[in-house]
């Protein structure tokens, strides 16, 4: 009998400089003194473009090959808001507005998956970058650092679930023009 391929769980992402990464993990650390919870390990701080979940190995270089067309302008990522999410119990930072190439870049990739058979999200896309899981609702979550987050290429990453948390592994890097 021939084996079921291997599947993976994957996402494409924006992922944050180092020094952005590290002083929004501060921050999520401070948070933490309103809210409790997991702060998101500075590593693995990022924002989420497009979900696919599990992908089998035939069907990787269809996801990469979708990614290399889609198209958009480098622009930067600015913070604007905090918010707690009782519905989920997190705490997330973004910019009050999704960048318009930010919007265009997610709505030209899910275009370019769909056309290859990915099963994606119909929610409109709302950039959000979770900094603690678990939370409590604060009754006020502290000031935000000033970051500077350049957003140049996106990222195609394998997510492997273990007792520790996630575990990401960058398969790819796509840049923007
Ligand atoms: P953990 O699940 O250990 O808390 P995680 O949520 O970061 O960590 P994954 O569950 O593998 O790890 O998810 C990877 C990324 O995809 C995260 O940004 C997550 O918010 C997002 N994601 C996960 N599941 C979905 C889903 N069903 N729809 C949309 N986005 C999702
Ligand atoms: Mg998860």
């Amino acid at each position: 009998m021939k084996a079921a391929p291997r599947t993976s769980r994957l996402f494409f992402a924006v992922w944050p400089p180092r020094a952005a990464a590290e002083a929004l993990h501060a921050w999520a650390l401070e948070a933490r003194h309103a809210t409790g919870g997991r702060a998101t390990r500075a590593e693995t701080i990022h924002l989420t473009l497009v979900f696919l979940g599990e992908v089998s190995d035939n069907e990787l270089c269809g996801a990469i090959q979708a990614a290399r067309e889609a198209k958009s302008n480098s622009h930067a990522m600015i913070l604007e808001e905090a918010k707690f999410w009782r519905r989920n119990r997190i705490v997330w930072v973004g910019p009050r507005e999704t960048p318009e190439p930010l919007g265009i870049l997610v709505e030209n990739l899910k275009g370019r998956l769909m056309a290859k058979n990915f099963k994606t999200e119909n929610r409109p896309f709302a950039a959000h970058i979770t900094l603690i899981r678990k939370a409590d609702e604060p009754r006020q979550l502290p000031p935000l650092p000033a970051v500077s987050w350049p957003v140049e290429e996106f990222v195609l990453v394998r997510s492997q679930l273990s007792a520790d948390g996630s575990c990401y592994e960058r398969l790819a890097s796509f840049a923007l023009t």
